[in-house]
């Protein structure tokens, strides 16, 4: 086996990493740091992060049991790893890689990035590795083996034996992708790394951790690798309050979620088993299943329809008819139980989308107003008012609904006639889409927690009423004024025919105009639901009368 440090890129064993100011100094005790061109405000943020991470991979180092010198931390995810791993050892247009298929998509779309060739191997029916296949596949130019475990898309984790033969035999760098070893029972290969000088293990915060969004992978290798990551990559690859929170989140714990996921995902396989269109649930290591079904297109589609979206990878080596689909809270598994049951029945005929118009034409403003109740959420606002124009949209935005206004209004004179015109036609569009208001959910309440608090309250029982708790103390918003607020929702409050109660705190004008807003619009999705046990109730039996 050649010492995998000659595997290198000459150019990388070469490089003259970049040195950062903070390389540059040890030891002293500074408190006037003017080495970094940095601001001297403290705002939290103003100072460069650790280019080594010091304190995260300590808690790293604790959490997996292994030396702080074998770590590599990437900002961008495992991404940043695996893009690295091709620079370290892969000669652009000369060498190439193997792995796996069906593998995780971004080894393939990293290896053209570095113009390095991508040599697969097909696993088999049922996707059990076949370590002299791979080693066939290899040549004197072969730098990595990919090998996903528990891999992505198929769920199945390979034994460490195999993988550390494999290590063994193979004359370039493996690397193993463990982003799911978490929910694994096989073990991990870390514990393999110090026999296996030419092993690389990927982890990440992305999966069992819930921390995708902060786009968090590791690296381990042996510690002469591991320091070649650490000279290739940013000086500043991991921004200080990522840093900081990934340190909290780890010292939180995994707070017996992957318990869940892995009870979740038995729960899910056994449901989903007794779907008339699954053919085939492959056995999971991860926190999703590998569903093989009649017709994995038209599942996908009706899926989406039922507002549930999985991963088609019907078109993957071996997957034929096959989706992934994520293992979710008990609530999620349930309806995606539920939705997979329904596949291939007809759909319910829709009840037709409660559509509303309302064209008005006075002296001062002349206003065009259509309502969709039922979406697609959408609008096209104007009235000339850019502030109201900015209010208005929140409510296809949070309703879910399809709204347009347009309004030329007599704005010269002022704003009264027009905010008080789109309040009414708006209203009288609103009740024209609910009709009978037959099996409607009737009552709405919202109360989102922005910079301002508003609480609105609806009933479209049909009894008009109208309450008003909020003090701004600014005369104007933009180009509106605040006084014309309670108007505006008062008069809607009439011509909608509502019950209608708004109550709103906060420092700023302007969020405390977009809290009512959006929690009007919050509110009124709800009541305007149709509720799904009780479509042919009626929604009052006063008011409609
Ligand atoms: C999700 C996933 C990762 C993690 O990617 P991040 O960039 O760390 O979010 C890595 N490898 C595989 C196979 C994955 O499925």
């Amino acid at each position: 086996m050649t010492d995998p440090l000659r595997l290198i890129r000459p150019n990388i064993l070469a490089l003259e990493p970049y040195a950062t100011a903070r390389d540059e100094f040890k030891g002293g005790d500074i408190s006037v740091w003017l080495d970094a061109n940095e601001s001297p405000y403290t705002n939290g943020v103003n100072r460069y992060p650790d280019p080594h991470q010091k304190e995260l991979k300590g808690v790293i180092a604790r959490l997996k049991g292994v030396d702080e010198n074998t770590i590599f931390v990437g900002g961008a995810g495992s991404d940043e790893a695996i893009d690295l791993t091709y620079r370290i050892f892969c000669r652009p247009g000369i060498d190439n890689v193997v792995a796996i298929a069906p593998s995780y998509g971004v080894y393939r779309v990293a290896a053209a990035i570095n113009d390095v060739e991508y040599r697969e191997v097909e696993l088999d029916e049922n996707f059990s590795l076949d370590t002299d296949a791979l080693l066939a596949a290899t040549d004197a130019n072969t730098r990595l083996m990919w090998i996903c475990s528990p891999n992505n898309p198929t769920g199945n984790a390979f034994a460490t034996e195999d993988l550390e033969r494999l290590a063994d035999r193979f004359d370039g760098m493996l690397v193993v992708d463990e982003a799911y070893v978490d929910f694994s029972t096989r073990g991990t290969m870390l514990d393999a790394l110090p026999r296996h000088k030419n092993l690389i293990v990927l982890q990440t915060f992305s999966k069992a951790w819930g921390m995708a969004g902060l786009r968090v992978g590791m690296a381990f290798a042996h510690p002469e690798i591991a320091a070649v990551y650490a000279r290739v990559k940013y000086p500043y690859n991991l921004n200080g309050p990522t840093q900081r929170e990934v340190v909290r989140r780890i010292a939180d714990g995994l707070q017996g979620h992957v318990e869940e996921i892995r009870s979740e995902a038995a729960r899910l396989a056994k449901g989903l088993g007794e779907a008339e269109w699954v053919e085939r649930i492959y056995p999971t290591d991860a926190n999703f299943l590998l569903v093989k079904v009649k017709d994995a297109s038209e599942a996908y589609r009706e899926l989406i329809g039922r507002g549930i979206l999985v991963r088609n990878r019907s078109g993957m080596p071996g997957c034929a008819g096959c989706l992934r689909v994520t293992v979710g809270t008990p609530a999620e598994n349930d309806l995606t139980i539920a939705a997979f049951r329904q596949l291939g029945h007809k759909p319910q005929t829709q009840a037709p989308a409660r559509k509303g118009e309302v064209s008005r034409t006075t002296s001062e403003t002349d206003i065009r107003v259509e309502v969709n109740l039922d979406g697609p959420a959408g609008s096209e606002i104007d009235t000339g008012l850019k502030f109201l124009d900015h209010m208005l949209w929140q409510i296809p935005h949070h309703a879910g609904i399809g709204l347009k206004i347009i309004c030329h209004g007599d704005l010269e004179v002022d704003e009264h006639h027009t905010m008080e015109d789109v309040a009414i036609s708006l209203g009288e569009a609103i009740r024209t889409a609910l009709g009978d208001k037959r099996g409607i959910e009737r009552y709405g309440f919202c109360l989102p927690m922005d910079e301002s608090r508003a609480m609105v309250l609806i009933d479209l029982g049909g009894r008009i009423d109208f309450e008003w708790d909020v003090a701004f103390t600014r005369e104007y918003v933009g180009d509106t004024p605040t006084e014309m607020m309670s108007h505006f929702f008062k008069s809607l409050a009439s011509s909608m025919r509502c019950n209608l109660h708004i109550s709103a705190r906060g420092d700023n004008n302007h969020h405390i105009a977009e809290a009512i807003f959006k929690a009007f619009a919050r509110a009124l999705k709800a009541a305007v639901r149709r509720d799904p046990l009780n479509s042919a109730a009626i929604a009052s039996s006063k008011g409609l009368l």
